[in-house]
């Protein structure tokens, strides 16, 4: 055995930190297009320049379904295929994640 001293540490997986309750719903600020019918509700649909059907978004930029003060979704049950395809750790989410501390200022 050596004499080497051994500085304690924790090994911490970033991936394992990355869950949706410690984030500020980052992705609800992408454009998201409504590709099927889940049934969301129709003040929160809006057309993009294109008149394709999009997520409508409030002025602060995020989605008009999430609710402010928990940054929850308000109709998960219903909410659009692209989000329910949004892979919470995904590089995508990541990415999104990124821009937290921007959130936070
Ligand atoms: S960006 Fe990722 S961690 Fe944040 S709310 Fe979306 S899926 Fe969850
Ligand atoms: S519908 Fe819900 S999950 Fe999708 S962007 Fe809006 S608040 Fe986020």
């Amino acid at each position: 055995m050596s004499n080497e001293r051994h500085i304690p540490h924790t090994q911490l997986n970033e991936q394992a930190q990355v869950t949706c309750s410690t984030c500020a719903a980052c992705c609800c600020q992408l454009e998201v297009m409504l590709i099927t019918d889940t049934g969301v509700p129709e003040r929160f649909i809006d057309s993009d320049d294109w008149g394709g059907e999009v997520m409508r978004r409030l002025d602060d930029g995020w989605c008009a379904a999430l609710d402010r003060d928990t940054m929850r979704c308000t109709i998960y049950e219903v909410r659009p295929l692209i989000c329910r395809e949004f892979e919470m750790g995904s590089p995508e989410c990541l990415e999104e994640r990124s821009g937290i501390d921007t959130i936070y200022r």
